[in-house]
């Protein structure tokens, strides 16, 4: 694919970087996010999760998905309190086309999307330099004002779909660029300048990950996901985590808890994945076995619940016969699946008190700031979320639920997560439960507390207002600004004196949007925002291949000079003169 047909153009750190220094000085927010959603790490309880060598100041980040694609994205999950991040996944097709729209979030969160759409050397790169960026913000005086001391945080690598794919040299030289990034990371010192200048040469560790997820295709026999994780853990001496399919509990448990309990009635289930996909058993025993080769040479061993539910395409807003879906009713299916291989394997999965059982459990469905403490509470680690963060309130929707745990662990005593743990160990026993897991899975399968996670739960479609959407005005609720996963979206003030009169305009990076879809389901007004209000380039190569569409911005003496077609360009040029606009576009 030629690189002027990426549906993403991602901007050099030099220019985050210019970025940042510019809007906090104006605004006082980095990316769109004001410092007062930063979520500083509390100083009355630690919220800090260490175990296998690995230690993060937090047990939760975003998951592999749109949030871990774009270094911007990354730092917004890192200021929102996010210090485990996995890494969006990716695989030997690095060409794919992805169909549009590809996130559907209207109620209950399905997408059609799945691996990284960047070509592998720049998703290379993209990582390196969240990694890079993060190393400099956790330093930069201003954000340490506002965080404290942020901690740690860590990164881990999200490969599939099969073991050819795995073993193919670019996949090779991908994990060994993130296991060996000194060279890259040298590189980027370079582009360390201004505000940022007296870090160019702090300590960057080369080593940017220590584990990796495996997502396997739906269908892929337990042989080879042994042979995949065989190879990481000997090739690239990584700790590897094996993501786990829904699927596991059966089409009539998962029909019985979507349509009868939960009353989703119109999902289906696609069977063929039941059919095709590897069975509990079959999982319980691949378990055993892999933490045994684990142990053997010294590494780690881990799952993950869960990947998304294949299920049948009918709602007519995203292309093909399937599509994926997850947020809250996948919350209930992971738990019953968590459940289930606790009770078959006991002793074995790392939840609980049990700290020391050999096989951790990473979590990954429907998480949101109402379901963190329980789940956290569990012993899950890391707990990362991707649908909630989707919806109006976005990234700073992770903070309010860390900010809701360390209330909660306050309030009840709990100094630190083994605490939190014990806790909810003791009121499982209490109540008459085995442990805290067993209690909880009775919890979400009790009709009362099982509503908010069903059909009549409060997941309505956002407000609708009767007015298509224009290039300029509409009803500001800045929902396509905290929507938006590759924040594609900013705001500037709508000059004084015009015939405007929204207080503030909105305005496309159209080189950071991918056309996923998003900000178009919870836009108010009849139309695509991302389509309708303007659309900005500052890479003048992209402006040329996409035809000319939109405006460029190109460096001016009093603001940016706006290059495009008719009326519409020399109301922006008015618009975005002097300080307007919280980018640097100095080369
Ligand atoms: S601007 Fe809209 S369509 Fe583009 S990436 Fe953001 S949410 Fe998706
Ligand atoms: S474009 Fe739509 S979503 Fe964005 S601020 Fe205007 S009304 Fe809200």
């Amino acid at each position: 694919m030629p690189a002027s047909d990426l549906p993403l153009h991602p901007w050099p750190l030099s220019r985050l970087l210019e970025r940042i220094e510019r809007e906090w000085g104006l605004r006082r927010q980095i990316f769109g996010l004001t410092a007062r959603r930063f979520f500083p790490v509390p100083g009355d309880v630690d919220l800090i999760w260490t175990g296998d060598g690995l230690t993060a100041a937090t047990p939760v980040g975003p998951a592999a998905g749109p949030h871990t694609q774009l270094a911007q994205n990354i730092a917004l999950g890192w200021l929102v309190g996010g210090r485990s991040f996995e890494l969006k996944t990716v695989q030997v097709l690095d060409e794919l086309e992805i169909p549009r729209p590809c996130i559907d979030m209207e109620a209950v969160g399905y997408n059609v999307e799945w691996s990284q759409e960047l070509p592998l050397p720049l998703s290379l790169r993209e990582y390196v330099k969240a990694w890079v960026l993060l190393a400099v913000l956790r330093r930069w005086e201003p954000v340490r004002e506002v965080l404290g001391n942020p901690g740690e945080h860590l990164f881990e690598l999200s490969v599939g779909y099969d073991l050819p794919g795995i073993q193919t040299p670019v996949m090779d030289a991908f994990i060994h660029g993130l296991t060996h990034a000194e060279g890259m990371i040298d590189e980027l010192r370079g582009e360390i300048g201004g505000a940022f200048g007296g870090l160019r040469d702090i300590p960057i560790p080369g080593r940017i990950v220590q584990t990796a997820t495996l997502s396997t295709f739906h269908g892929c026999p337990s042989d080879q996901i042994e042979g995949i994780v065989r190879h990481l853990m000997s090739a690239h001496d990584l700790d590897v985590t094996v993501k786990l399919n829904p699927t596991l509990l059966g089409r009539e448990t998962v029909a019985g808890i979507l349509h009868d309990h939960l009353g989703f009635r119109d999902v289906d289930p696609a069977p063929e994945a039941f059919a095709a996909d590897l069975q509990f058993a079959q999982a319980v025993a691949m378990i055993e076995r892999l933490r045994g080769f684990a142990a053997d040479c010294g590494r780690r061993f881990g799952i993950k619940l869960t990947n998304t539910l294949v299920v049948k395409n009918a709602r007519g807003v995203m292309p093909g016969e399937t599509m994926y879906l997850s947020g809250r009713p996948l919350h209930m299916l992971a738990i019953t699946l968590l459940d289930q291989l606790h009770r078959a394997l006991p002793g074995v999965l790392r939840v609980g008190p049990q700290d020391d059982a050999p096989v951790s459990v990473a979590f990954s469905a429907g998480v949101d700031k109402d379901n963190l403490i329980e789940t956290v509470g569990l012993g899950l680690r890391p707990v990362t979320i991707c649908s909630d963060l989707l919806r109006p309130g976005g990234y700073g929707r992770m903070a309010q639920g860390l900010r809701k745990l360390a209330r909660h662990m306050a309030a009840e005593g709990h100094a630190d997560l083994s605490a939190l743990q014990g806790g909810a160990h003791e009121r499982a026993l209490a109540a008459g439960h085995p442990d805290a897991v067993a209690a909880y899975a009775a919890a979400l399968a009790d009709p009362a507390t099982a509503a908010r996670y069903g059909a009549e739960g409060d997941l309505r479609p956002p407000r609708q207002v009767d007015h298509v959407l224009e290039m300029f005005d509409c009803v500001a609720c800045t929902n396509c600004v905290t929507v938006c996963p590759n924040d594609a979206f900013l705001t500037v003030p709508t000059p004084a004196g015009g015939d405007l009169s929204a207080r503030e305009q909105y305005l496309v990076l159209a080189e950071l949007c991918n056309d996923c879809g998003n900000c178009t389901t919870f836009c108010p007004e009849i139309g695509s925002p991302q389509v309708i209000k303007p659309r900005l380039y500052t890479q003048p190569q992209v402006w040329q291949a996409r035809g000319r569409d939109g405006f460029l911005l190109e460096p001016g003496a009093n603001g940016p000079t706006v290059r495009g077609e008719g009326e519409a360009a020399a109301r922006l040029q008015k618009m975005l003169a002097g300080d307007a606009l919280p980018l640097s576009l100095d080369e």
